[in-house]
């Protein structure tokens, strides 16, 4: 069920390609509709292993649709998403469906971590237990193993002090960096951000944004929803804006961001920048 097409939209720099664990994603020909709305318009993108993509957009333009198709929480239409050459979910191509068993599917959205605007932490487990939950029960790991896991990875997102608060004990800052913590303990070879500091007041966005460029230079793959253009101009390697379902830009920052080649675009970044 394997496929690859030779479809890459830009030619990306490789970071550190050695520390990266894979990850490459390929989106290729993805269109989905809810209703009469299409909300995915024939996106095919490519993101290399190691690299850094960041997707800026309006709100509505389907960025979080499209995120959450590469975790395959969404179902598309047509076209596929595969994980370094492994297909994730379905593949639509004309008349006939590749489809994955059910169980396969499970494992492969191990693959990819995912890291939402509002957190979304068990309230009623310690920054810890959070972290260690899912190593015990998707990977099968000892509470022991996991919970010394999770200790670490506390540590590397500069909380080894808060080990054993309740999400309500934390910052909105804080709590982020816990979800980041636990998307890292599955070990995703990928991992998707949907505006993970648009949640946060004004003056906890930057130690959030610290720990994703800490990630972000170790050579893990990033795929970032953001609306912070200068954290996307410092850490991507790859941005692409969307309107209306549609990828009509992709390039390095200083490309998209200094001379855009869509007039959509400079719209936008006038907007917001
Ligand atoms: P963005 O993240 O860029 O704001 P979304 O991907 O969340 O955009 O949404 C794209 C469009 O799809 C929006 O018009 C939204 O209202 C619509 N949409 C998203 N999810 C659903 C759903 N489950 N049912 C119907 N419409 C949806
Ligand atoms: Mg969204």
């Amino acid at each position: 069920a394997a496929y690859v097409p030779a479809a890459a939209t830009t030619k990306v720099v490789r970071r550190s390609p050695l520390q990266a664990r894979g990850g490459e994603v390929t989106i290729h020909g993805v269109s989905k509709s809810y209703g009469s709305l299409k909300v995915l318009d024939d996106v095919t993108l490519k993101v290399p292993v190691g690299s850094v993509t960041t997707i800026l957009g309006q709100s509505g333009s389907g960025k979080s649709t499209l995120l959450r198709s590469i975790n395959h929480l969404e179902r598309v239409d047509a076209g596929f998403i595969a994980i370094d050459g492994e297909l994730i979910g379905y593949r639509q191509d004309g008349q006939t469906l590749y489809e994955l068993k059910e169980k396969e599917i499970l494992k492969r959205r191990v693959e990819v971590g995912m890291v939402f605007q509002n957190f979304n932490l068990f309230p009623h487990l310690t920054a810890v237990e959070n972290i260690a939950e899912a190593p015990v029960t998707v990977r099968g790991l000892s509470r022991e193993q996991a919970e010394a896991e999770a200790l670490d990875l506390l540590a590397r997102v500069g909380l080894a002090d808060k080990a054993h608060a309740y999400p309500r004990q934390l910052s909105g800052g804080q709590q982020q960096r816990v979800a980041i913590a636990r998307a890292l303990a599955l070990k995703p070879k990928v991992l998707l951000f949907d505006e993970p500091t648009s949640a946060l007041d004004p003056e906890l966005v930057n130690e959030v944004l610290d720990v994703i460029k800490e990630l972000a230079r170790s050579g893990a793959t990033l795929v970032i929803v953001t609306h912070e253009i200068g954290f996307a101009r410092e850490v991507s390697d790859q941005v692409v804006f969307m309107e209306q379902g549609r990828i009509l830009e992709t390039g390095t920052p200083d490309k998209v961001f200094s001379r855009p080649d869509h007039p959509r675009t400079a719209a936008f970044l006038a907007k917001v920048l």
